[in-house]
């Protein structure tokens, strides 16, 4: 890993219409970027796929000192593919992307949501590329509750919970309905959705390219026959991005402290399902917002034990495949 200035300077990135929009989220800011070669590339083979990470924290953004080495912000991963940039989920990690991107000018982005729980939708009326007009959004989400992506995602921009309507946005947006199954195609990058095991569902995505294979599966609780599905769709993946809320002592605590049912995996269970995949790397992600940098690092330590290549996402890594 090396790192890099910082990425996102604060002050330059102004969205139209800023005095429509509420304040911002007290969260973390951008992170330098920390590069790391997946485990499996050899030295002089060509990068086909760039992974970054905004933020990695589950259930609530958690700001503080504690997380100030993993990052307090919810899920949101950069992936950039030739010229395809895809953004899984659209947690608060996506407002410091959003800054990051509208330095640059317009973005084209397709953005696939896991499911809409807040941790994973509410940094989205924070995307500054949502009010440039030259921007082009594709936001790809299951139909849930006889609702689709487009409904679902209005949901969280209305009163008394926000201030202004998805109608704020001035990018050209566009809503693709995805299920269990499906199957997108965006130039060269072939994506595959999986239901995983969540309440309320969540879908997991497989994303190739270039000979290489990212799979993004959060939200996931294991030990459901949706694990053999979530090991066919990380079927030799070089990077599977994992939930690791828990660890296997909170999974199974008794009685009211359990958190079976909760939605949520172990690291242990990541790390079993990794090696049954065959997986090249695990990176463990969808932290607990109590959990500090040093018990990540722990969990991480310990799922190598099981799965020697495994590492803890944190804000601001970035990862070639
Ligand atoms: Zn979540
Ligand atoms: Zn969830």
């Amino acid at each position: 890993m090396k790192k890099s200035p910082r990425a996102a300077p604060h002050a330059r990135a102004k969205p139209k219409r800023a005095a429509a929009r509420p304040s911002p989220a007290k969260t973390s800011s951008a992170r330098p970027a920390r590069k790391q070669r997946v485990a499996s590339q050899r030295a002089g083979e060509q990068t086909a796929m760039q992974v970054r990470f905004w933020g990695v924290r589950g259930s609530l953004a958690s700001a503080g000192p504690h997380t100030e080495r993993i990052g307090g912000n919810t899920s949101c991963v950069e992936v950039r593919c030739g010229d395809e940039l895809i953004i899984f989920d659209c947690g608060t990690g996506l407002r410091a992307l959003g800054m990051s991107l509208a330095e640059k000018g317009a973005t084209r982005a397709s953005i696939f949501v896991s499911h809409y729980h807040w941790d994973h939708i509410a940094g989205l009326p924070f995307f500054a590329p949502a009010y440039d007009p030259h921007s082009q959004l594709t936001i790809y989400g299951a139909t849930r509750m006889g609702k689709d992506v487009r409904q679902l995602l209005s949901g969280q921009m209305v009163d008394p919970y926000f201030p202004v309507d998805l109608g704020v946005f001035n990018a050209r947006l566009q809503f693709v309905p995805i299920e269990d199954g499906g199957r997108t195609t965006l130039g060269a990058v072939t994506l595959q959705a999986a239901e995983l095991c969540h309440p309320g569902g969540s879908l997991g995505y497989r994303l190739e390219f270039g000979g290489r294979v990212l799979v993004y599966a959060t939200d996931f609780e294991h030990g459901t026959e949706a694990d053999d599905r979530l090991v066919e769709l990380a079927r030799n993946a070089d990077l599977l991005i994992f939930d690791a809320q828990f660890t296997p002592d909170e999974y199974d605590a008794k009685g009211a402290r359990s958190r079976r049912g909760w939605g949520h995996s172990t690291y242990e269970a990541g790390a079993t399902l990794a090696q049954r995949a065959g997986v090249k790397q695990l990176a463990l992600f969808h932290h607990a917002p109590e959990r500090d940098d040093a018990a990540v690092e722990e969990i991480s330590r310990l799922a190598r034990r099981t799965h020697k290549k495994t590492i803890a996402a944190s804000e601001g890594l970035s990862i070639d495949l």
